[in-house]
């Protein structure tokens, strides 16, 4: 014999209730079929009582809603005949009872708690007449004729002894299905109707499940199973295979709706299985929970959270050592019928935390200060006080125990994310570490959990791009080339949540689809710096990195505000490492300080690993003694391109056409280009410079960067001469020119230099970067790194590997 709960859900639409229909009628052994309410109507019955009490007229067209909606489940699933017309004349009693409870409450203007009961019973007597009737072979029971509570602390307890006699005594004799309605009870006493708190039909099925030794317990409802975290939070959780009586009380206790609490005791007492199946899907395997388990199993098993927490801190240097105080506390609290779930005292026992709903939480402080008023008033205890709006989160798992590291990667994650520890507790049980944090930081807490503890099969970095020019444009385009390969492969999605140009900006934390971007981007609304900074930090979404594939400032400003919420950032632009260095250095502690990463690499020679290896040398134990560069693409092309035929002017405009040079090519003739670099080298090479410590020398004279840029073409031709003059005698000597970026023991440096045919940068081609590091280890033979160092795709390569390199913290 088994037992089977459908709830609200399962017999709340048309369709649905056939498929009960269809899932009972297949068992072969006897049945009994326990069942909620239609889904939504037990709101709605209390409801629509609270709206009569306050003289609301309005309560008539809820009343009727109701009625019309079980009147049309009857026509729609019940087919005609003496049954059906049996059924209606039951149904039609029950709302006419039901209008005249209403329309009582509406003329008194009151309810009393029993009224209350009588009026949301009215939702299983509903509905357990309409299975009753739909199933073949079915019988109603009334449950209140056996499920009998008593009184007790102002709240209707179970009488165990009577009802399972009573259960007993009415279940002697099986049909093939026995449907009952769930929630609802009767006093013991006094014979009114009462129920056993919201979400009880689990419960009534579990107590008749034990007392009948049922097969199984089986829990039929809208989801696969009992799952990984709450399904309508956590858009990933999934179905656990199995859970231990300990494991389901423990995520059930503390928020996971999907099983009422008290069901489980009933059924871990007589080891009974419980089996959470879905109506909807009825091929899932569903969830068991049983007291063996296979051994393969994880560690956690699911993550369940309250959102309504307050706690209540008792602290004072005068409770260290007294012995009393807790009971104190906790009589004190009990007294007032406040419930506890969750105690932190610290072992200096200067202060215990204690967690509680916020509703309760005014009441919590008013009754411990009158307690410990006379410790307050001599100093000895602090007044008591609350802190609110905050919520609880447990990570439960039997195998926890005796597994070291669960709770280091739970604060581990936690912390590199932002999120804040408010209190926490774990128990010497080892199957639930539960810990408070601010209720606006609940839904990160949980991604971030969950993702970490259930998905480590991959990792999820969600990025902000901005800049969508031919850097940002050639990143989103290499992301969505490699995004598949890299979920199998290396097991990392790369989720990108934030698309910003110039103009627009789009917004989506479920990933923006990278095939149409930039349509989305035109209607996902203006971009301003404002909205930039608003958006990203607001969606306070866990592994966050905004990439700034911009050469902007005012995008630049916003780093530190982004670091310091726990966003990585990655930037193609120079403007931040190359700013004032206090700036940069806040940048960098920022980052530490936060656990997450400013990183910049192609700040450099676009794509070449030139900052990793300077870290790389310097964190090893080397230093750096000297730097000489060719960094600058554009005056590299320029001086291999200067010829007989091509004058300087014309290379410069070359460069300019090709898209080399920056959209004003003064910014690269003056230097300022290279002299950025430099300084980002030299700092991170730990020479703390700024700007203007670089000595320039430059080959063009300071007047050209004067005027307007229209000026500087019309001037430019001006020196062509003079260079083809001085290019001749250079060709004639066998060298060429380069702009060379240099520190030489901590002194900066840039200038136009020859070199002959024996010196390393004498042969660089194009556009190409070279760097030469001569360092400690590395004195006689300088290392030399050379390659493309411009260019948007090798630029945006740079860029997605710095994005790896924070996937793998
Ligand atoms: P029923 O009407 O069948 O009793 P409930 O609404 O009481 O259904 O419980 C099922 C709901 O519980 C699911 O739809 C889901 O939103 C919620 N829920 C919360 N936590 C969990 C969890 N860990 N696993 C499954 N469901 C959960
Ligand atoms: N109908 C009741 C409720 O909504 C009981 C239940 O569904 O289990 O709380
Ligand atoms: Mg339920």
């Amino acid at each position: 014999m088994k037992i089977m709960k459908f709830g609200g859900t399962s017999v709340g639409s048309v369709d649905s209730i056939k498929k009960v229909k269809q899932i009972v009628e297949a068992e072969r052994e006897p049945v009994i079929v326990v069942v909620s309410a239609l889904g939504g109507i037990t709101d709605q019955l209390i409801r629509t009582a609270v709206m009569a009490t306050r003289g609301d007229i309005a309560y008539e067209s809820e009343f009727n809603s109701m009625a019309r909606r079980h009147e049309e489940m009857i026509q729609q699933v019940i087919p005609s005949g003496s049954k059906k017309r049996m059924l209606e004349k039951s149904i039609h009693a029950l709302l006419d009872e039901l209008k005249d409870i209403y329309q009582g409450l509406y003329l008194l203007k009151d309810i009393s708690s029993n009224m209350e009961d009588t009026v949301v019973s009215y939702g299983e007597r509903l509905s357990s007449l309409i299975v009753g009737a739909l199933i073949e072979e079915a019988e109603v029971f009334d449950a209140r004729s056996f499920m009998k509570t008593e009184r007790k602390h102002n709240k209707h307890l179970l009488d165990s002894e009577l009802s399972n006699q009573l259960i007993r005594e009415t279940f002697r004799e099986l049909p093939k299905v026995s449907v009952v309605p769930g929630f609802i009870s009767s006093d013991k006493n006094t014979g009114r109707v009462t129920n056993l708190g919201r979400g009880g039909s689990d419960y009534t099925a579990a107590v008749i499940a034990a007392v009948l030794e049922a097969s199984v317990l089986e829990i039929w409802t809208d989801v696969d199973g009992f799952m990984t975290a709450d399904p309508k939070v956590i858009s990933t959780a999934y179905a656990i295979e199995e859970l231990s009586y300990v494991e389901a009380m423990e995520l059930c206790n503390f928020g996971a709706k999907v099983v009422y609490p008290p069901t489980i005791y009933p059924a871990f007492h007589e080891n009974i299985p419980i089996l959470i199946k879905n109506t909807f899907n009825p091929k899932a395997q569903g969830t068991i929970i049983r007291a063996q388990l296979s051994d393969n199993t994880k560690p956690i098993k699911g993550i369940s959270s309250i959102n309504d927490t307050a706690l209540i801190t008792v602290q004072g240097l005068g409770m260290v050592g007294v012995i009393g105080v807790n009971h104190r506390i906790f009589r004190t609290l009990a007294q007032n019928g406040i419930s506890v779930f969750l105690v932190s005292q610290a072992s200096s026992e200067n202060s215990t935390s204690i967690g509680v709903r916020n509703v309760d939480a005014d009441l919590a402080c008013e009754v411990l200060n009158a307690e410990f008023a006379k410790e307050i008033a001599t100093g000895e205890i602090n007044n008591v006080v609350a802190e609110k709006g905050l919520a609880t989160v447990a990570i439960v798992g039997e195998n926890m125990k005796h597994t070291p590291g669960i709770a280091g990667k739970l604060f581990g994650t936690l912390g590199r994310n932002g999120i804040n520890v408010i209190a926490c507790a774990q128990g010497a049980s080892e199957t639930n570490i539960s810990f408070v944090v601010d209720a606006t930081w609940l839904r990160k807490t949980l991604n971030v959990i969950h993702d970490s503890f259930f998905l480590s099969e991959y990792q999820v970095l969600n990025l902000f791009i901005c800049g969508v020019g031919t850097v940002g444009g050639s990143l989103i385009e290499q992301i969505r080339q490699q995004r598949e390969k890299l979920m199998m492969e290396r097991g990392l999605k790369l989720n990108v949540v934030g698309v910003a140009s110039g103009h627009y900006a789009v917004f989506d934390r479920d990933g923006i689809d990278l095939n149409n971007y930039r349509e989305l981007l035109k209607q996902g609304g203006e971009s301003n710096l404002d909205r930039l900074k608003e958006e990203v930090i607001g969606m306070n979404i866990f592994n966050s990195v905004f990439v700034d594939c911009t050469a902007s400032d005012d995008v630049a400003s916003l780093y530190k505000d982004f670091l310091n919420h726990n966003i990585s950032v990655v930037a193609a632009n120079k403007v931040a490492a190359s700013s004032q260095y206090e700036n940069y250095k806040e940048l960098k502690q920022t980052a530490r300080r936060r656990g997450v990463k400013f990183l910049f690499e192609t700040n450099v020679g676009a794509g070449l690993p030139i900052i990793n290896t300077i870290n790389d040398l310097i964190n090893s134990g080397d230093k750096i003694l000297r730097i000489e560069a060719v960094v600058s693409g554009t005056l590299n092309f320029i001086f291999n391109t200067i010829s007989d035929e091509i004058k300087l002017s014309d290379t410069i405009r070359l460069a300019k056409e090709k898209g080399y040079s920056e959209p004003d090519p003064r910014i690269d003739l003056s230097g300022k280009d290279v002299i950025r670099k430099l300084v980002i080298l030299a700092r991170e090479a730990g020479y703390p410079i700024e700007q203007d410590d670089v000595e320039k020398n430059l080959f063009i004279p300071q007047e050209l960067f004067e005027g307007s840029l229209d000026d500087f073409w019309a001037k430019v031709p001006a020196l062509d001469a003079d260079f083809e003059e001085r290019r001749q005698r250079l060709v004639a000597e066998n060298k060429r020119w380069r702009f060379v970026a240099r520190l030489d023991e901590g002194k900066a440096s840039v200038s136009l230099q020859e070199v002959n045919q024996w010196h390393p940068f004498y042969n660089l081609e194009g556009s190409n970067n070279i760097i030469l590091l001569t360092t400690e280890r590395y004195k006689e033979y300088p290392m030399m790194i050379q390659g493309y160092g411009a260019g948007a795709s090798v630029t945006a390569a740079g860029v997605f590997a710095d994005i790896m390199s924070i996937a793998n913290i």
